[in-house]
């Protein structure tokens, strides 16, 4: 079997000072592909910044024979989202994939959430992801080829205590996905989103010692790498990835019920019909569910 090699490519990778993003840029590096390594070096709260975790992934990418450049630009400014593009465009001449990866949490239970820890939040993943994307398009357009990765997670997906503002913005995510998979569609551009589980500085308070070995970042990059590949075709999908197990998470609807004239007694009395899985659709654009709605009627 043919290796899947990145040669020619250029990435830019978020947040990859550290965990998740690190093991993305130096398995893309490891297979030829010139990186951006960006990092704005902050706590895990965002507050902060430091030059020194990409200067230390492109010093290690480098010395393992690859090419890499550090950006510490800020993803979740349009100066700093366009700035990181543009390293990738002054140093290696082209963009070919955008890995929005970068992230920070504000935990908090609902009610003692402030609007500024919500705020923040949404500003890193969903802007900074809409932001970096969008400084990249018109070059992945104009060339017809690209590949873009975001970064949900099963927070998002499935929901969590604490965490109402980083849920939002990992299922808002999934949105900017689908329709980034729908616009690029014709130029070649292919995007999906990861759910991953892994055990880096996020985590490490969270997940039980075991899983210290097990979930490694390695284990969800290889399938980043995957998705980053010039023959993947796959778009607009979202995985579950984690400590070697890949999974297609899918949002279905249900078969339905349907009454033209209906009290809100019948809706009551049809709950179980209303709530039933199966035969479930999968509609990937909203023409398709739109399309499930139409068939009912006639
Ligand atoms: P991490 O803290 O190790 O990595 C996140 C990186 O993003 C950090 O290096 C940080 O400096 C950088 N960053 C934060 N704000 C930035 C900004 N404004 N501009 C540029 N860089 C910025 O955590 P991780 O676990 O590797 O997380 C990576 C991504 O994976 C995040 O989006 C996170 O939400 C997501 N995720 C992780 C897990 C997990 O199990 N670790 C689960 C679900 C989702």
């Amino acid at each position: 079997m043919s290796e899947l090699r990145f040669d020619g490519r250029v990435a830019v990778i978020t947040g990859a000072g550290h965990g998740l993003g690190r093991a993305h840029a130096l398995s893309l590096a490891e297979r030829g592909a010139k990186v951006v390594v960006n990092d704005l070096g902050g706590a895990l709260d965002g507050t902060g910044a430091s030059t020194g975790p990409a200067a230390e992934v492109v010093e290690l990418i480098t010395k393992n024979g690859g090419e890499a450049v550090a950006s510490t630009d800020n993803v979740a400014t349009p100066e700093g989202a366009k700035a990181i593009v543009q390293a990738a465009l002054d140093s290696f001449g082209q963009v070919d994939i955008v890995i929005n990866n970068a992230g920070i949490l504000r935990d908090k239970s609902f009610g003692k959430m402030t609007v500024e820890e919500f705020d923040a939040v949404l500003a890193v993943h969903v802007r900074g992801s809409f932001l970096v994307s969008h400084a990249a398009f018109p070059y992945l357009k104009e060339q017809g080829y690209g590949r873009i990765v975001n970064t949900s997670s099963p927070a998002g997906l499935f929901g969590n205590f604490g965490q109402a503002n980083y849920s939002t913005a990992k299922m808002g995510l999934v949105g900017l996905t689908k329709t980034l998979a729908i616009e690029g569609a014709r130029a070649g551009i292919r995007a999906n989103a990861i759910a991953p589980i892994a055990w880096t500085r996020m985590t490490e308070a969270l997940l039980p010692a075991e899983f210290e070995a097990k979930f490694t970042p390695e284990r969800v990059s290889t399938l980043v790498t995957y998705l980053a590949h010039e023959s993947c075709e796959t778009s607009g999908e979202v995985f579950s990835v984690g400590g070697g197990r890949i999974a297609r998470v899918f949002v279905a609807e249900g078969p339905g019920w349907k009454q033209d004239d209906h009290t809100v007694e019948d809706i009551r009395d049809n709950w179980e019909a209303i709530m039933a899985e199966q035969p479930y659709l999968t509609p990937t654009t909203i023409g398709q569910q739109a399309g499930a709605s139409m068939k009912a009627m006639l």
